[in-house]
């Protein structure tokens, strides 16, 4: 016990190091990316390209640095009594925003029964947003993206489903380490993130795939531990 205990010290020192190292991070990263905005509006036409490469390796900078913050941070959340489906529903507007951008239909099949129960709505964001991103992402256009829920005596089922590439099997295993990503501006910090918010919700995350086919990430939470 006292070595757990130690552990979990050593870890929130660790946390709280790493929050104020990206936020003393974020302020010059921020000004940097304002005077390259400007030299780039001011710049010839031949060095645009230069100044884009660089603002879009600041932004991917930078949201390394937040995801990473999200997950270092690993908050005492604060739960209160509400519905994944309000929660879903205010994040739909965000949803139809990306997804038309990318020509892709959203899906929202919600149960009727949706029970209230104890959830961080922020971090329960977090977690859909991240998701659905991901899904979008594996998807060509004309891609489906479905988010659907049901409920059962003992457990509310959160689905999102892809009609995108899908994961190979042998990629199955790698997909909740931190950095793991197959894409060229991905950080690899987004589904470490998604597990660590559904594990602290007391809750279960498992994908099923099929190549070619697409891809569904399924977000159990038990509704006994949980309200
Ligand atoms: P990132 O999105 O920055 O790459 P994530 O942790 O969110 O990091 O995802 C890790 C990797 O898991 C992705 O790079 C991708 O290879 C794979 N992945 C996640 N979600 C899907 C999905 N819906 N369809 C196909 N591959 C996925
Ligand atoms: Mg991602």
């Amino acid at each position: 016990l006292r070595s757990e205990v130690d552990r979990m010290e050593r870890l929130s020192l660790v946390g709280q190091m790493a929050a104020s190292i990206t936020h003393e991070i974020r302020n010059p990263m921020a000004v940097i990316r304002g005077f390259v905005q400007l030299m780039r509006e001011r710049s010839q036409e031949s060095q645009q390209e230069y100044f884009r490469i660089v603002i879009e390796e600041l932004d991917r900078a930078n949201s390394i640095i937040n995801d990473f913050l999200s997950l270092a941070q690993n908050r005492m959340i604060e739960k209160e009594s509400c519905s994944l489906h309000d929660i879903v529903q205010e994040l739909a507007p965000l949803l139809w925003a990306d997804a038309n951008l990318r020509g892709i239909e959203v899906q929202l099949e919600l149960s009727e029964h949706m029970p209230q129960l104890m959830l961080n709505p922020k971090e329960m964001k977090q977690l859909i947003l991240n998701l659905a991103r991901n899904g979008m992402e594996a998807m060509e256009q004309h891609g489906k993206l479905r988010i659907s829920t049901t409920v059962s005596p003992d457990q509310v089922e959160l689905r999102i489903n892809d009609t995108g590439v899908g994961i190979p099997q042998e990629q199955v295993d790698r997909l909740f380490e931190p950095f793991y990503t197959t894409k060229s501006s991905g950080t690899g910090l987004g589904l470490p993130l998604c597990l660590s918010i559904v594990e602290r919700h007391g809750g279960k995350i498992r994908v099923e795939s099929a190549e070619g086919q697409g891809t569904t990430f399924i977000v159990t939470f038990d509704r006994h531990v949980n309200s």
